[in-house]
């Protein structure tokens, strides 16, 4: 098993710090060299969106993820990372739009932009840590949500791509990271990307 961290910005060594601990290899994207090597799955971590959806595009990363992403990669976006997803995004500028989501950006606001909270993810309660958070204002037919906070979606499935309003690398709770880890083995990926 082998996982590609898009590690452009933001949260990516937490993110290896997991897979490390469920044993799954992982190596960092950081320029189109990276991509030659398979992958099973991708991570997008937490960050700036803005800022990661500009650098894709500078570094030539943007079109062959995309194509990836769309022809059924595991991709498991957290917190910018799903914002990067959504085909649609309040607040800011859609990226790979492969996901059947409406990302509201920086939801909480700046002062209530971090909290903490334990909540029911696919049936089972985990801790969630939101930083400067979206959330998700609509799930398309297309998407199942598998968590709520406050009446308001923080995670979200799609076939293959995952995506967590919250960060669940920085709690140690195994749950979600072994989620997509499973979703990686059932396939997909594990091509080069030309
Ligand atoms: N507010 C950030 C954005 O819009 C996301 C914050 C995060 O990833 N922790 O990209």
């Amino acid at each position: 098993m082998d996982i590609g961290i898009l590690a452009l910005q933001g949260a990516f060594a937490e993110h290896a710090a997991m897979l490390d601990r469920l044993g799954a290899g992982h190596f960092e994207i950081r320029n189109r060299a990276a991509l030659e090597r398979p992958m099973d799955g991708l991570i997008l971590p937490g960050g700036e969106s803005t800022v990661m959806g500009k650098l894709l595009r500078q570094l030539g990363l943007y079109e062959p993820l995309r194509t990836r992403i769309a022809g059924g990669l595991p991709v498991f976006g957290t917190c910018a990372g799903l914002i990067l997803l959504a085909e649609q995004v309040e607040g800011g500028e859609p990226c790979f739009e492969t996901m059947d989501i409406r990302a509201v950006r920086n939801a909480y606001g700046r002062q209530l932009g971090s909290f903490h909270a334990v909540s029911l993810f696919d049936g089972q309660p985990i801790p969630m840590t939101f930083i400067r958070a979206p959330y998700i204002g609509g799930v398309g037919p297309k998407a199942r949500a598998l968590a709520q906070v406050d009446g308001r979606v923080v995670a979200a499935r799609q076939d293959n791509q995952l995506v967590t309003a919250f960060h669940p690398e920085l709690d140690g709770d195994l749950t979600v990271h072994t989620l997509f880890l499973d979703m990686c083995r059932k396939g997909g990926g594990a091509q080069a990307a030309s």
